[in-house]
C-alpha cells in the first residue's frame, strides 16, 4: 500500500497556498473550535487518558483540558494585537521609507508530540500554528493508542481538515514525514530522537524548535522552611507520577539538614496519600512497560537508602512516589532524567558545593531553589543557566501562560505559550516602500560614485 503520508503534506501546502488559512476571522474561528472540541469532548479526552495513562481526572480536565481551552481562546481575543504590522521607530531621513514588519505564517508546518503531558503538548503549539496562519500536521506519540486515535477522530470535526491533519503512527510513520520538506517543525521529547529530527530538519533548512527535559534540580537553603518545601517539592513529584519535563528531578540540600527534610516527605506524603498512592485516583500510572522497567532498574541499582519506600505494581504499571537519601555522583538515580516518582537526595556540604554540582551537568530545563534569601536567588540566576528559574516552588510556572517556555542547551531551544508559541510560527517579513519623492534624498547613491558621497 502506498503512503498517504505525502498527499497530506502536499494538500496542506496547497490549502497554505490558496491564502485559506490568511484572515484573522477565520484563525480566530479555527481557534474557538478548539476550545469547542475540548470543552466538549471532555469526557471522551478523560477516558482516553485514564486507559492509557491512569491520570488522574483533576490533571485531565484542569491541567490538560481546562488549560487548552483557556489558551485557545485567549489567543483568539489577542490575536488581532499580536498580527498588527509593526512600524519601528526609525532615523528620521528613513521614516519617508515607510519602513514596516509584516507578520507572515512560515507555511505549513510539522507538530510531533509526546505521550506525558498529551492534550497540552499537541495543542498549545497546535494552538501557536493556527494563530499564525499556517497548517499542520499533527503526529501524537504512539505510546498513547487510545487518545492518539480519538485525535483522529475527533480534530476533523471541529478544525478544518484541509488545513489541520493527525497523522498517527510510530517511528516509520514519523521518520516518513521528517523526510518531507516543512516550513516549521516543532518537536517536544527526548534528546536522543530531537536529534535525529535536527539532522532531518537540516536536510530542507526548516526552521525547529526542541522542547526536550533532562534532570531539574532542586537547591534548598537550609534557612528555608523545610517542611513547607518538602510539601510543594513532592507535590511537584506527583503529578502525572512525576512525568512531567518540569518535574523536580534531584534534591540538593545541606547534609545537616537531610533528615529533617526526609521527615517532612514522609509527613506531605501520609496527607496526600492516607492509604498510600497505589490506589489514590489522585495518582497517575507509568505510562508503558519499557518505562516502569527503566524505574525499577534504576531504583535496583541505586547505592543511595530509600527513605520512603514505593510499593509496585508491575501488572498496573504502577509506583508510589520513593525517596532515597545519600545519593552521591554516579549513583544510577543521577544518570539520567528520572521521568518517573523517584526523587534522589543529594547532600552536601554547602550552597556553593550545591551550585558547582548543578554547573557540573548539562543545562536542566528548570532549576529549582527554595530561598528567602534574595542576594542567593540573584547568585543562582548570574551563576547558572537553565531554561527557567522558579524560586520557592515546583511546576506552578506553568500556568503564567504569559511566560516564554523553553529549554536551553541540552534541554532544547525555541520559545512556547501563547504570544510565544505565536512568534514561533510568525516570520517577521520586513519592508520598505520608498516613494518616488525620496529620489533627491538617494541622489547621491547612484553611481559612478562621487567624492561628495565617499566624504557624506
Ligand atoms: P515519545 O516516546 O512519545 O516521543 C516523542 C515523539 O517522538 C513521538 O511522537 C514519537 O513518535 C516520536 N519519535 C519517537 N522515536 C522516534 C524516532 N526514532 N524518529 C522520529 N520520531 C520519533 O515521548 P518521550 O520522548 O519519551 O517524551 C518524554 C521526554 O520529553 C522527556 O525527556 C521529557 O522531559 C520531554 N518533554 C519535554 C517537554 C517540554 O516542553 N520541554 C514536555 C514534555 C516532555
Amino acid at each position: 500500500m502506498t503512503s498517504t503520508i505525502p498527499k497530506i503534506r502536499d494538500a496542506l501546502h496547497a490549502t497554505f497556498r490558496s491564502g485559506l488559512t490568511r484572515p484573522l476571522p477565520w484563525r480566530q474561528h479555527q481557534l474557538y473550535q478548539l476550545a469547542r472540541m475540548a470543552q466538549n469532548e471532555r469526557e471522551l479526552i478523560y477516558d482516553a487518558l485514564q486507559i492509557d495513562l491512569g491520570k488522574p481526572k483533576t490533571e485531565v480536565l484542569v491541567n490538560e483540558v481546562g488549560s487548552i481551552i483557556a489558551r485557545a481562546v485567549k489567543s483568539a481575543k489577542q490575536l488581532p494585537e499580536w498580527a498588527k504590522t509593526e512600524y519601528p521607530d526609525v532615523a528620521d531621513r528613513q521614516k519617508l521609507w515607510k519602513p514596516a514588519i509584516y507578520k507572515a505564517p512560515k507555511g505549513n508546518v510539522l507538530i510531533i508530540s509526546p505521550w506525558n503531558y498529551p492534550m497540552v503538548l499537541s495543542f498549545q503549539p497546535l494552538i501557536g500554528a493556527i494563530a499564525a496562519g499556517c497548517t499542520a500536521v499533527l503526529k501524537p506519540s504512539e505510546l498513547l493508542p487510545t487518545f492518539s486515535q480519538l485525535l483522529e477522530e475527533i480534530v476533523p470535526k471541529y478544525l478544518d481538515p484541509n488545513a489541520y491533519r493527525v497523522v498517527n503512527g510510530a517511528v516509520p510513520e514519523t521518520t516518513e514525514l521528517l523526510e518531507l520538506q516543512w516550513d516549521h517543525i516543532f518537536y517536544t521529547g527526548n534528546g536522543k530522537v530531537a536529534r535525529i529530527v535536527a539532522s532531518a530538519a537540516a536536510k530542507h533548512l526548516s526552521p525547529l524548535t526542541l522542547e526536550l527535559g533532562g534532570k531539574s534540580p532542586v537547591i534548598i537553603d537550609s534557612a528555608y522552611d523545610i517542611d513547607l518545601a518538602a510539601k510543594r517539592i513532592l507535590w511537584g513529584k506527583c503529578n502525572n507520577a512525576g512525568q512531567i519535563c518540569v518535574a523536580p528531578d534531584y534534591v540538593l540540600i545541606q547534609r545537616d539538614k537531610q533528615d529533617e527534610l526526609v521527615k517532612a516527605f514522609q509527613k506531605h506524603y501520609n496527607a496526600f496519600f492516607p492509604k498510600g498512592a497505589l490506589d489514590s485516583p489522585s495518582f497517575g500510572s507509568i505510562v508503558s512497560d519499557s518505562h516502569y522497567k527503566r524505574l525499577i532498574s534504576l531504583l535496583s541499582r541505586t547505592k543511595g537508602e530509600v527513605v520512603l519506600r514505593g510499593r509496585a505494581d508491575a501488572a498496573r504499571r504502577r509506583l508510589e512516589p520513593t525517596i532515597v537519601k545519600d545519593v552521591v555522583d554516579g549513583d544510577s538515580l543521577l544518570e539520567e532524567e528520572i521521568f518517573g516518582p523517584i526523587l534522589p537526595i543529594v547532600p552536601v556540604d554547602s550552597l556553593q558545593q550545591a551550585i558547582n554540582f548543578v554547573n557540573a551537568r548539562s543545562h536542566p530545563l528548570v532549576l529549582y531553589t527554595f530561598s528567602d534569601n534574595e542576594s542567593l536567588k540573584q547568585q543562582l540566576v548570574s551563576e547558572t543557566q537553565s531554561g527557567g528559574i522558579v524560586f520557592n516552588d515546583t511546576f506552578q510556572q506553568l500556568a503564567v501562560s504569559e511566560l516564554p517556555f523553553a529549554g536551553v542547551g541540552e534541554s532544547g531551544y525555541g520559545y512556547q505559550f501563547m504570544k510565544h508559541t505565536y512568534d514561533t510560527f510568525t516570520q517577521l517579513r520586513s519592508s520598505i516602500d520608498m516613494p518616488k519623492e525620496a529620489e533627491a534624498q538617494l541622489a547621491m547613491r547612484y553611481l559612478p560614485h562621487s567624492e561628495e558621497a565617499v566624504k557624506a
